[in-house]
């Protein structure tokens, strides 16, 4: 903690609520944790339904009755802009932080500052273009005219996979649309997340536009969110079963909801590919972040001509990975973020193993590196039986199934209820257009592994989420539509 604290004034132990930094109204704390080495890093409030209730009534106030309201957009866009000046000249402290209490490697967590960052410079910029309408009246003297308002107060609640860009990703578009807003960020990555609130503070938004509330009991708070008519919308990243708990639990309020959940992305290589550039796109895909992003590549479909060559070219590139304590600057694969991923990952693979599955790299704990980590794995032959052709790994295994035709691959990419990234590989222009249209997915990445940007909207189809995010699209989960009606003109 000291040590950490030394490096960065930016390191918070307390949240904020109202324009203070406070500590939770029970005096109690949490530790966040170095997954690489189990030292703590931080220590900050563990803030309860009251605290919590506060944070609500502060960004509602804040919403109402402040000069919020008031603010033009070129005024909202100038603060943003603001925000995101500091985060830029405060980088590289904002990747230490979030590379120690994540176990992101310090090259991915500098990656992600400059991702994460492109949300706020871009909701700088849309915030001064959200345009209304005036639409052709099928009426002599009537005028139709569109509208369109902030929703309110808006919750964010964000996972530890991305500390950073899952919340810029929010908080950018709902304050550019005139929301006020509460973070909740998870329980495993608070620092990023206070960090960057510090940093919102010093660009000067209006105390109880921001607020933020830190703990490691999420479901009172959940609970709040949903059932609080002064909270408008929520927008969440994270589980599944989160995500429709979340939406279980919000229904009586009619509450507007932006889902962003898991993934099952299939990543299918035609006879066609070109294996180098497919080999090296299947590394970045999966293994970014130790492939623990909901977009992580997660059933490897290899078509039969190409299969044994790709394997071959694949475990090549495995085998050179550096495995390690991410804040060494060449390391490429940390630690998993806990105790309950890392047994998820593991029981994984034994479940594929023991239904015949083959282990051709990996496969095994790697205790003497530390507690959390385990070995890049590649699996061949999973049978459709496995939970690993059916569970979204979350982890640094590349699971493989032979396929023959075109149809069957599609069919076997689309039999799964969630839809969230998918990603091929053909030369095939034909194909490329086929399936491209055919997959049951929000994204598509055509010859292309890594697919985010802050221009593009990220979303899944089925169990996968709710809405977009990024991209002009990403405000409209922040606004209300509104039509007036002028008569009688
Ligand atoms: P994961 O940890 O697998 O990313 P979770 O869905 O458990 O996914 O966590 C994502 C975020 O949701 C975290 O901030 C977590 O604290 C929060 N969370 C978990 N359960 C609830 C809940 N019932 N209500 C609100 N937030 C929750």
């Amino acid at each position: 903690f000291i040590r950490l604290r030394s490096f960065s004034s930016l390191v918070q132990s307390k949240a904020f609520i109202d324009g203070n930094w406070i500590n939770a109204g029970n005096n109690r704390t949490f530790d966040v944790i170095n997954p690489a080495n189990g030292v703590v890093v931080g220590s900050v409030p563990n803030m309860d339904v009251n605290d919590a209730t506060q944070a609500v009534k502060a960004a509602k106030k804040a919403f109402e009755s402040s000069e919020w309201s008031k603010y033009t957009a070129k005024e909202r866009s100038s603060l943003l802009k603001k925000w995101y000046n500091l985060i830029e000249q405060n980088s590289d402290e904002i990747a230490k932080i979030m590379s120690a209490e994540s176990g992101k490697p310090i090259h991915e967590a500098r990656g992600e500052v400059t991702y994460g960052n492109a949300f706020i410079e871009w909701f700088a910029e849309e915030a001064r273009r959200i345009y209304g309408d005036i639409i052709p009246s099928p009426v002599k003297d009537r005028e139709i005219i569109v509208l369109k308002q902030p929703l309110g107060v808006a919750a964010l609640i964000t996972p530890w996979n991305f500390p950073m860009a899952m919340i810029t990703r929010k908080a950018g578009a709902a304050l550019a649309a005139g929301c006020t807003i509460v973070i909740k960020p998870a329980e495993d990555t608070p620092l990023t997340a206070l960090a960057l609130v510090k940093l919102a503070e010093d660009a000067g938004f209006p105390d109880g536009v921001i607020n933020i509330v830190t703990t490691d009991k999420a479901v009172p708070i959940g609970e709040l969110f949903c059932k609080c008519p002064d909270v408008k919308g929520i927008s969440f990243t994270g589980s599944t079963e989160v995500g429709k708990w979340l939406f279980r639990n919000s229904s009586d309020g009619i509450k507007r909801l932006s889902l962003e959940l898991g993934g099952n992305a299939p990543f299918i290589v035609f006879n066609s590919a070109n294996l180098d550039k497919a080999v090296d796109a299947a590394v970045s895909s999966k293994f970014r972040n130790c492939g623990q992003t909901c977009i992580s590549a997660n059933r490897f479909f290899l078509q039969e001509e190409i299969h044994d060559k790709f394997i071959n070219l694949l475990k090549q590139k495995v085998e050179a990975l550096k495995i390690g304590d991410g804040s060494k600057p060449d390391v490429q694969i940390g630690p998993l973020i806990n105790d309950m991923q890392f047994n998820k990952v593991h029981a994984l693979v034994e479940d594929a193993r023991s239904k015949n599955a083959k282990v051709i790299f990996g496969g095994t704990p790697l205790e003497k590196v530390g507690k959390l980590f385990y070995s890049p794995t590649i699996i061949t032959d999973v049978p459709s039986t496995a939970k690993l052709y059916t569970e979204e790994v979350f982890g640094p295994v590349v699971s493989v199934v032979k396929f023959k035709t075109e149809e069957e691959v599609i069919q076997a990419a689309n039999n799964s209820r969630r839809g969230l990234a998918g990603y091929f590989f053909s030369q095939n222009l034909q194909q490329v257009f086929r399936v491209a249209r055919l997959l049951e997915v929000g994204m598509v990445g055509v010859n292309e592994g890594l697919i985010s940007a802050a221009e593009a909207p990220f979303g899944g189809v089925k169990e996968s989420g709710i809405g977009r995010e990024g991209s002009h699209h990403g405000i409209d989960e922040y606004v209300e539509i509104k039509y007036v009606c002028m008569g009688n003109l």
